[in-house]
């Protein structure tokens, strides 16, 4: 997986492009070991909140989706691992008839600009590790601890006070009605979309 684009909106929304190197292996169901993974590394992902077509847990629609909707959940938990927020949402979608198949766009809020774009990277870095079976590069407690030394810096170069702590870690993704996800074929012209 590699994040190709980062796009910081004033609206404190980031657009990520994602590209899988395997169009035909983009799905969670396809790497089993990502999701179980991810949730023991941080337990609080099974509170997030997720729009997604059959109305299900995040947990259990983590076994069987997107790549990329996995990355979109990991970045808004990282970001509240290190910093108290109040509601992040993201949102995941793809279109494979304007872009080329394996392409994503991946909408995440933020807060901290700083803290933002270093749970990208983190992110993007956990989720390859895994899928090299190589996790133990990677010292989670020691990079949350960077994020939140991130956060603080962010905050100070905005001249805001300090981020408040320690971070709740449960206001997660909330869903505005009406918004569909998507994994059936898309209409001509739509637009799939997996909302957090
Ligand atoms: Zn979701």
């Amino acid at each position: 997986m590699r994040i190709v684009e980062i796009l910081f909106y004033d609206t404190n929304k980031i657009k990520l492009v994602v590209e899988m190197p395997d169009a035909n292996r983009y799905t969670t169901d396809t790497f089993p070991e990502l999701p179980i993974s991810l949730f023991e590394l941080f337990p609080h992902l099974a509170e997030h909140r997720c729009h997604n077509e059959y109305g299900y847990s995040f947990r259990r629609e983590a076994r069987n989706t997107e790549i990329p909707h996995l990355l979109e959940h990991l970045i808004i938990e990282l970001q509240t691992q290190a910093q108290r927020h109040e509601v992040l949402k993201g949102e995941t979608q793809w279109n494979w008839r304007v872009d080329p198949r394996g392409t994503f766009h991946v909408h995440v809020e933020y807060e901290n600009e700083q803290l933002v774009l270093a749970a990208v990277r983190l992110a993007e870095r956990i989720v390859n590790a895994i899928d090299r079976q190589d996790l133990q590069v990677i010292d989670i407690d020691a990079e949350v601890a960077r994020l939140r030394e991130l956060a603080q810096l962010g905050a100070d170069l905005r001249g805001q006070p300090p981020p408040e702590g320690p971070p709740r870690g449960l206001e997660l993704a909330a869903v505005p009605a009406g918004i569909k996800g998507g994994r059936a074929p898309a209409r001509r012209g739509s637009r799939k979309r997996r909302q957090s």
